[in-house]
């Protein structure tokens, strides 16, 4: 396989900004890495969260609008969420989504491993996917689950599309993803990153779906720093799919643009990361904003709900 990086984080809409924080570190045992704003909209909350270590890989990230509705996920988008996990962690992992009072469903074995599936409180699809890696992120830092059980990262994304071809040749042609297998509807496209590193393309016949709560806004993947970046987004524009001018985030550079069966893809720089403006000891604990927005904070902090956790 080709050596690249995979998936960079996913951002995803959401209800109630105190329930997702909440599900994610109290319940999935997720570490918040950064509380900060939309930059496209700053009176709502940007939540990041991540693995103990802040892993590039790791992070989910949620828009939260408390007035959102609910969403119906359809053809053209991102739909299920899979993070990686110990492969000896099933029964931990029941046992804890049960005393939760998360319903999952019952585990299924998907390329030959074991899944178990379960939706946020937004109605996001999530899976827990069980595998043995030998190059998994480590940290010291324990969460409220114990690192032999811990999310180590994404496994990866599920896209339900009406066909593959077009997206495939932006995972297998830019994004350095390669064809690895199929079972029934599903092809898994890889590379050899040791989270984040597979897409899954589901076929189905075309369904219309519905903004809004629990729908993967977009899915980003890794780029090695601003020059590679640069250099992917050329790519993106040879094939002619319109991608953005280079973002500044903040904590990485970004560009977006929409392939063409629908989904929202970005690509982000690994660098400066979500130490750049925190002490990596204590990541997600005050608001922060990028430094263009910090003349406005009284105003922004005074309009954003409290979170707790
Ligand atoms: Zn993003």
């Amino acid at each position: 396989m080709k050596h690249h990086n995979g998936i960079h984080h996913i951002t995803v809409l959401a209800g109630d900004p105190q329930r997702n924080a909440e599900f994610y570190v109290n319940t999935l045992g997720m570490r918040m890495v950064k509380k900060s704003v939309n930059q496209d909209d700053p009176g709502t909350y940007h939540l990041f969260y991540g693995n103990q270590a802040a892993t590039p890989g790791s992070s989910l990230t949620f828009f939260p609008w408390p007035r959102a509705v609910k969403g119906e996920p359809g053809t053209g988008e991102a739909v299920t969420v899979a993070f990686s996990v110990p492969e000896n962690s099933l029964q931990y992992w029941q046992q804890r989504l049960e005393k939760k009072n998360v319903q999952s469903s019952d585990p299924f074995t998907r390329f030959g491993l074991t899944v178990l599936p379960f939706q946020d409180p937004d109605g996001l699809n999530l899976e827990l996917v069980f595998e043995d890696i030998t190059d998994a992120p480590s940290t010291d830092r324990e969460g409220v689950v114990p690192s032999q059980h811990a999310i180590r990262g994404f496994w990866g994304i599920s896209l339900r599309l009406t066909e593959k071809e077009s997206t495939a040749s932006v995972l297998q042609d830019i994004l350095g993803f390669e064809e690895t297998d199929q079972e029934n509807n599903i092809t898994r496209y890889m590379t050899d990153a040791p989270i984040g590193g597979t897409v899954l393309i589901e076929i189905t016949d075309q369904q219309s779906g519905k903004n809004g709560r629990g729908i993967v806004h977009h899915v980003a993947f890794r780029a090695a720093d601003e020059d590679h970046l640069a250099d992917l987004r050329k790519q993106v524009q040879a094939k002619r799919l319109m991608p953005t001018e280079i973002i500044d985030r903040h904590w990485f550079k970004s560009v977006y643009y929409r392939v063409p069966a629908g989904v929202l893809f970005e690509m982000a720089s690994d660098g400066p990361g979500y130490a750049v403006d925190e002490d990596p000891d204590h990541l997600g604990e005050k608001l922060i904003l990028p430094p263009w927005l910090e003349s406005k904070r009284e105003q922004i902090e005074n309009h954003l709900p409290e979170i707790t956790v």
